[in-house]
């Protein structure tokens, strides 16, 4: 057993992490560096019911005060870390401490990728990644602003559902053909365009942003929103939603194998074997789907910081799960399980005009993966489903009569 646990990074995955390396049986010395100052907090409501001001910040912590007194865990927070020594087995924590481990687990998360066009420095343009983005956010959303969100993705979406539910003006410049084009087949991204469309927000693919222009009477703030294609959007407030990059700078300092995500193994350990590293910031091995992949979702932050715990104790367990994932847009819960990767046919269950069906994506017979939209037995079902590679009647999975388990036939 070791006697010293160090985390660095203090979201979803350090919290799961200390859950599970306690409940392991782990006695020793455990501390978790954060540089944020708060306690670890949700991110998934950042979007959503913080955004909105529904969900205050005291209901957003993944756990309150006492669970880090009761689990031993000294906990570092608003304190980064700056480099890593593997060699000598010891962190540098900004301020000039130095603390030495015996295993250390990085959580180091992700970061939004930004634009650089010109005008990118401007006042008023944001990204969305921490409360106190929010808070910027927030600041600027007077009554009846003028929203233009770059990106189409999932958090420029649910950005756009929270902006335009609270009465701002909501205009969302995608550079595809299509929103959410990285992760769902065209049923799921013409039925989520309808519904904003219908709720009034203006939607432009297609549409790919050349630089912002400032406000005439006060010209250090963003006031339009250049694109390609010659069009100016006027906007009181930008928020930018192109996807994020892991953050590896730590670990890639170190020394340590990166490559698109810190370079796990499938036991969640990384090039140097006193060291392992799970959520957001890894690319890891998937049994699975025979190739190495990067996933964002609190399912993975969850699942990985698990395995993590146990093989840092001495377990030897694969990380080998079907991710999950959901977006709340409106009153729609998508609900995301198993990756599409190589699908060659896309079956739809039931009528997007109900606003309760599923796509099913199929190789061959077999069922890869599932997206369903307020259809929550779907989701339950198809999760056993994928996690068995279970083969299904196209036929019957066309029928949302036939429940998703009578449709296996091998
Ligand atoms: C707006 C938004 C909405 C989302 N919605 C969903 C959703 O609906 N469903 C879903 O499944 N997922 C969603 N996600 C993704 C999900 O939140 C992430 O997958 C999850 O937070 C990953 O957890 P993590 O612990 O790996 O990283 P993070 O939560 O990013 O935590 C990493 C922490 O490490 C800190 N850190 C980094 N470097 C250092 C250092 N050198 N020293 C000290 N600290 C450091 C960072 O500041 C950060 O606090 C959303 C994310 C965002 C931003």
């Amino acid at each position: 057993m070791p006697d010293t646990i160090a985390i660095v990074g203090a979201g979803h995955t350090a919290v799961q992490a200390i859950d599970s390396l306690r409940r392991e049986g782990f006695d020793g010395r455990l501390v978790v560096i954060g540089d944020e100052p708060g306690l670890p907090y949700q991110r998934p409501p950042l979007s959503k019911k913080f955004l909105s001001g529904e969900l205050p910040l005291e209901r957003l912590s993944l756990k309150p005060a006492g669970f880090y007194e009761t689990h031993r865990v000294e906990l570092r927070l608003g304190q980064a870390v700056e480099s890593i020594s593997l060699e000598r087995r010891a962190l540098s924590i900004a301020g000039g401490e130095v603390l030495a481990y015996d295993r250390l687990l990085l959580t180091t998360g992700s970061v939004p990728r930004h634009l650089t066009v010109p005008g990118h420095e401007l006042e008023g343009i944001h990204y969305l990644r921490s409360t106190a983005d929010v808070d910027r956010i927030r600041a600027g959303l007077q009554p009846g602003a003028r929203v233009v969100i770059v990106g189409g993705g999932y958090i420029g979406l649910e950005v756009a559902s929270t902006c335009r539910q609270l009465g701002h003006s909501v205009d969302v410049l995608e550079m595809t053909d299509r929103v959410m084009n990285r992760v769902v087949a065209p049923e799921i991204s013409a039925f989520f365009a309808a519904e904003h469309v219908r709720a009034g927000v203006r939607i432009h693919v297609g549409t790919l942003v050349s630089a912002f222009a400032p406000r005439e009477d006060a010209p250090q703030r963003v006031g339009r929103v250049e694109t390609m294609e010659g069009t100016s959007y006027p906007a009181d407030v930008v928020i930018v939603g192109v996807g994020v990059l892991p953050n590896v700078t730590l670990a890639a300092a170190a020394g340590l194998a990166c490559e698109n995500g810190i370079a796990v193994d499938e036991h969640t350990r990384t090039s140097d074997p006193h060291v392992w590293a799970a959520g957001d910031c890894t690319n890891h091995p998937s049994p699975r789907y025979h190739r190495r992949v990067r996933l964002e979702s609190v399912d993975n932050a969850f699942e990985q910081a698990k395995t993590a715990s146990i093989n840092m104790l001495g377990g030897s367990i694969i990380h080998d799960r079907v991710p999950w994932f959901w977006s709340d847009q409106y009153d729609l819960k998508l609900l995301i399980v198993g990756l599409n990767f190589d699908y060659d046919r896309v079956v739809v269950r039931g009528a997007p005009d109900t606003r309760s069906f599923s796509c099913c994506y199929l190789r061959g017979t077999e069922l890869l993966a599932l997206d369903c939209v307020n259809n929550t037995k779907d989701y339950m079902a198809a999760k056993k489903l994928i996690a068995d590679r279970a083969h299904c009647d196209p036929d019957r999975l066309a029928d949302p009569a036939v429940a998703l388990r009578d449709t296996v036939t091998g």
